[in-house]
């Protein structure tokens, strides 16, 4: 069932035992737009299933927030026009010259071109593979574009983001809803998951330039702009307390600041700009 966020906002939840992101869709009087595709064909299906059973305009655009393939996998279901940045379509094209037999992805997994967890899913999903190809988006956009779908109007932007250099999030105005999709989470890079520091003042301000009342990240279920502070909050004051590739001091620094224990969404972060301390000083 798709949650209901106001009369034009809804979004299917993320399902984290099938690698599955939040999908969200936007309807104004004329068209609807889709904020990520969904990991599969098989997740875009079940997304259209359920628009299917509510009234609503078709859809008409499809956004996809980056080029990780659980979120645009399922992109030629929708026969939609597919709308990206500049960066997410460079890191598409690969995507494009894939073939998706087992032996194709296996070859992609063993070099490093494909997640594991991908493979797993598409075999799992999409039985019917050997003759797939993923179509080509049908907007490239820089910097910022806006959309109107009848009366009702999407700002679809770039930001700076600690999970990948393509971010594109969704603004819906009218309803202050807000679409990041995985912008706010780090990344692991060398099997190490790290929050890149010197990027996350300048994400958090081009997000808060929305007066968003709602907010919904790729794998989390919507959060209130209380809920959303209270993330910004963790992630700044953890940052704050890591000044070298020491977890130790890192934490002292963060007792003595804060006069308190880190929570352990704080002390989780705090280890992620450790391990940016290390990256970055390898
Ligand atoms: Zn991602």
């Amino acid at each position: 069932m798709l949650n209901k966020v106001s009369d034009s906002v809804y979004y299917l939840s993320n399902q984290d035992d099938k690698e599955r992101p939040a999908l969200g869709l936007v309807c104004g009087d004329k068209y609807s737009l889709i904020i990520d595709a969904g990991n599969s064909p098989q997740h875009a299906k079940d997304f259209l299933a359920e628009i299917g059973k509510l009234d609503l305009p078709p859809v008409k655009y499809a956004v996809i927030t980056h080029a990780h393939w659980d979120h645009f996998m399922g992109m030629n279901e929708f026969g939609a026009t597919i709308i990206v940045n500049r960066r997410t379509n460079e890191l598409l094209q690969e995507w494009q010259t894939f073939t998706y037999d087992d032996s194709s992805l296996e070859k992609y997994v063993s070099t490093n071109r494909m997640d594991a967890k991908c493979m797993e899913i598409l075999k799992e999903e999409m039985p019917d593979r050997d003759s797939f190809k993923l179509d080509s988006p049908d907007i490239i956009f820089g910097n910022t574009l806006t959309i109107d779908l009848g009366n009702k109007k999407c700002i679809i932007e770039e930001i700076t983001s600690t999970h990948t250099d393509d971010a594109t999030i969704v603004y819906v105005p009218d309803e202050k809803v807000l679409f990041l999709g995985d912008s706010g989470y780090g990344k692991t890079t060398n099997s190490l998951f790290h929050i890149q520091q010197s990027l996350l003042v300048p994400m958090i301000e081009d997000i808060q330039k929305y007066d968003a009342e709602m907010s919904l990240l790729g794998h989390e279920s919507i959060c209130d702009s209380a809920e959303m502070d209270l993330y910004w909050k963790e992630l700044k004051s953890a940052s704050q307390a890591v000044i070298s590739a020491s977890l130790a001091k890192a934490e002292e620094k963060f007792r003595v600041e804060n006069k308190r224990e880190p929570s352990d969404n704080e002390l989780f972060f705090i280890k992620a700009f450790v391990n940016d301390q290390i990256i970055q000083s390898q």
